[in-house]
This record gives structure tokens, sequence and C-alpha cells, in this order.
């Protein structure tokens, strides 16, 4: 690797800027040189905002040399998903239909980015509204694995997770409907966490469902993504399912990592079948990992988990269909007039709009949107789903009085290949079977990585999962595993992916 900068992690670099031994201008430069070499073989980026984040970064600079005191992170760049407004750049969601639209305020996550200090690299790539497992379904083009440029970097938030995987950022932020964060920071190598749905505001992110919605941090590390969460968190008056209470203690939990006497859960519908042998593989010797680092291991079993895919396909597409209603050809971005009509009516241009506008994954979960909430079917499928999601819930609480934390793999197998699931939509969706529950029930999830399926040699993913405010517990059993795992390596599991210099020869932008 060129720079040891961009292979620090982000905790090291706030540890050097405080000390003025690198500059911010310095570090965000390194980055942004990087991605002039790499990202026109990754795709992390839709847009990448060179002189915004020096600008940041100067101002930083000059702050820190006046003597202010500043935040930890302050200095430290960030890359943000695209489903986040930001004031005077480009925010399309992943959609031809926002093309053009510069939002004119902050969502209230940038917003406190802003306030630390940490320069915004760009905007990252992902599905359209944050709808797939693959980053296919975005409008400009997919991103790629940086361990195999022909594979998926995970959905919808590849751009974050690739834009780390391949050393472009030390910090992204991501947003998890039902698994956005976790299964790209699986089949990358990389951190993420959903965090308990309200610790993050969701004012200024794109709706997609929004009872799901839950933004929140990803990094490299456990302590990384804890330090980002810790930023993204707290109340938020602007957004009315904001949890009013203090932010739990991440960051001590991380730096601690103490998990003696800790009671894991297995969770009996989330291992076994239908999960790729190197997946389980990996998971089982992790699980180990933890034993030896003094937690306790039960088994429980959530029999209802079994439809959650099943009933998030009807939430989902039921909230999202209401959601998207507000792209109309009036408001944002795109505005198609419709072929040969000479004076057409509002409807007809919010149809031509939206045909040109929308791909097929974003018209499809419309229309399964749209029906399942007709008055006919409501009860049926809508009001079904409700109910199901409340068991899901239901068996979350009692599995939490045998259990601290939850564990499964985070997703079903590796990183496929771009195309493979494309033409497939249940394939796709299958992927998040292990991710879906947290959402349907509002508690807080994490991925971290678990070794290399010794199948293919891609990464696999461990989910930690923990009561709703008690995001503090997946730090800590993150932190500890990540430390065993460390020492059993010798490296961090990143050091030993593609150079992708090599790759990216010629490619750059
Ligand atoms: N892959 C899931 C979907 O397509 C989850 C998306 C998300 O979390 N935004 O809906």
């Amino acid at each position: 690797m060129t720079n040891e900068i961009i292979t620090s992690s982000a905790a090291d670099l706030a540890a050097r800027l405080a000390a003025g031994e690198i500059s911010s201008v310095e570090v965000t430069q390194a980055h942004l040189d990087r991605t002039s070499a790499v990202d026109g073989a990754v795709h992390s980026y839709l847009h990448v905002d060179f002189d915004g984040a020096l600008a940041t970064a100067r101002e930083i600079d000059t702050r820190r040399a006046a003597g202010e005191q500043l935040h930890p992170l302050a200095g430290v760049p960030i890359a943000v998903k695209d489903v986040m407004t930001t004031k005077g750049l480009p925010t399309t969601c992943g959609s031809r239909i926002l093309q053009g639209w510069i939002p004119p305020y902050d969502s209230t996550v940038v917003a406190h980015l802003k306030a630390a200090g940490m320069p915004i690299l760009g905007k990252t790539n992902m599905d359209e509204f944050a709808m797939g497992s693959s980053t296919e379904h975005s409008a400009y083009g997919p991103s790629h694995n940086p361990w195999d440029l022909e594979r998926i970097p995970g959905g919808s938030g590849g751009g974050s997770s690739s834009v780390l995987a391949s050393f472009q950022a030390p910090l992204a932020t991501g947003t998890d409907t039902g698994g956005s964060i976790r299964q790209p920071a699986a089949v990358t190598g990389t951190v993420g966490t959903k965090p308990t749905y309200g610790g993050v505001s969701r004012y200024g992110l794109v709706a997609l469902a929004s009872s799901l919605d839950q933004a929140g941090p990803c990094a490299r590390t456990v302590l990384d993504t804890a330090m980002l969460h810790e930023v993204m968190a707290g109340y938020d008056p602007m957004d009315s399912t904001s949890i009013d209470e203090p932010v739990p203690a991440i960051v001590e939990a991380a730096r601690r990592a103490d998990v003696t006497g800790l009671r894991i859960g297995i969770v009996k519908e989330l291992t076994g079948e239908g999960f790729q042998a190197g997946v389980q593989q990996r998971f089982d010797e992790s699980v180990q990992h933890l034993v030896d680092a003094g937690a306790e291991i039960v088994e429980v079993s959530c029999p209802s988990f079994t439809y959650a895919l099943a009933t998030y396909y009807l939430i989902l597409p039921s909230e999202a269909s209401s959601n998207l209603a507000k792209f109309d050809a009036m408001r944002y971005g795109l505005r198609v007039p419709p072929e040969d009509i000479d004076d057409p009516s509002a409807e007809q241009v919010m149809a031509a709009t939206r045909d040109a506008g929308f791909g097929d994954e974003v018209k499809r979960r419309i229309i399964l949107g749209t029906y399942a909430l007709s008055s006919g079917y409501y009860d049926a499928y809508y009001g079904s789903a409700q109910k199901v999601r409340r068991l899901i819930s239901d068996e979350f609480t009692a599995a939490f009085e045998k259990a601290d934390v939850l564990v499964s793999p985070t997703a079903p197998t590796t990183a496929f290949k771009l195309g493979d699931k494309l033409d497939d939509p249940m394939a796709m969706y299958l992927n998040d079977i292990a991710t879906i529950p947290a959402n349907l029930a509002g508690i807080p999830g994490m991925s971290l990585p678990s070794g290399l399926a010794p199948e293919d040699g891609l990464p696999v993913g461990f989910q930690i999962l923990a009561p709703a405010m008690q995001d503090q517990r997946l730090y800590a059993v993150g932190a500890a595993l990540e430390a065993r795992l460390l020492h059993a390596w010798g490296a961090p599991l990143l050091a030993s992916a593609p150079d992708l210099t090599a790759v990216a020869k010629g490619t750059s932008r």
C-alpha cells in the first residue's frame, strides 16, 4: 500500500492529529489521491468533493494551530452515503429521479459530522433508494468489491463498504433498513453498526421505510465504529421517533472489550442450514473465541424469524410506496415531459417522470406496496405483517431474558458475482435473512469480520444483536472478538486484500 496514512485507523489518525504529528490537509489529501488512483475501478463514489474536503481540512488545521479545543475526530475525513442530504452537494440516493438535486439543508447526521470538524470527502454509491443488497440497482452503475472487482460489495451501502475496504476513507456513514450497513460490512471485511431505532436522527435521510430506517457508522475497526457512532447519535427534536435519552457509553465499551460472564445466545433459526459452509465454520470459530474470552453460550430459538423476510417485504414496500409518492416531478430533480402530448396534465408529467426516473426494483416495490395497502387487501397483507412483526419483537424480548446478546453469521454467503442475482429478486432478498429481524424489532446490530471463508478466500461477517438502547454491548463483544482474531491473524484482515494499485492502473479519473 502506497501510503501508511490511508491504512491507519481513524483512532490513530485522530491521535496523531491531536498531537500535531500530521495535518488534516495531509490526511485528507492522501485519501483524495487514493480515490484518484483507484475509484475508477471500484466506483465507491457518486460525487467527490475535492475542494470542500480540503477547505474543511485547512480550516481545522488553522483552528488547531490557534490552540482551539477540538472534537476528538476533528480533521479525520469521512465519506457520506448518498441517502443523506448535504447542503450544496448533490444527493441522488442512487436514483435518476434525484439527478441534479442540490439539497438546501444538511441532514442532522451530516450537521453532526460538520460540527465535529470532519472533512466530507464525497457521497457514496448505493442501490436506488437503498433497495438492494449489491449496489447493482444504483442508477449510476454498481460499486465493486475490493477483494474481487467482479463481485458485489453488498448493498445498499456498497459504496460506503468499498470506500473503506479500498482505503479511500477511514470512516463512512450508512443506513440500515434491512441490513444495508451490516451485509456490506460482512462481504467486504469491514465493520458496521445499525444503532437502536431512534438512536441516530433520521432527519434529512431520504426515507425508504420510516419505521425501519436507521443511520449508522461504518469503519474498519470496532473502536473507529464506536467513535463515529458517538458523533452521529443523540436526541433530535427534528425526528419524531428520536429517543430522548443519553447515548449509551459505546466508546468506553469498545475500549474495555470485556465479555466476562456475558451470556451469548446463538439463534437456532439464524445458523446452520442455508448458510455457506465456510461462513458457518468462521462463525463457530468466532463463538469459540468469545468463550475463551470469558463469555457463556446459550442456545435460543425464535421460530417466527422464519417469517421475517415475508413480513419485511410487505411492510417495507408499503412504507416505501407512500414515501416515494413525493417524487412527483414538481418538487425535486428530474422532470420529463411526456412524448407525443402537446399540453400534458400534471398527472401525465408525473407518470412520465416516474417512469423515466425510477428503476425496475423501485417500481416493483411501489407496485407491491400499493397492492398490499389497497383497501380490499390491507388486513390480509399489511395487517398480518404487522402482527408477525409484533411476534418477532416478542421473541427477541424472550431471547434477551436468556442472553445478553444474540449472535449469528451476518449474511448466508460471501460476496457473490456481479450479475448473479440481478434477475432473481427473491435470491437477492434472501441475503438479508439474518439482518432483517433486528430492523423489524428496532434493536441494534453490528457486523464485524470473522475471517475468510476457506472455500473462496472472501470475508465472512459475524453479527451481534443487543436489546434496544444497549448498543454498548455490541461494542464490548465486537471489540473482544476483534482483539482475539487480530491476535490469531497477526494482522488486520484487510491487510490480505488484493493491492488495488496494480488493478487500477490506467483507470484513474
Ligand atoms: N437489502 C435490503 C432491501 O433491499 C435492505 C436494504 C436496506 O437496509 N436499506 O430492502
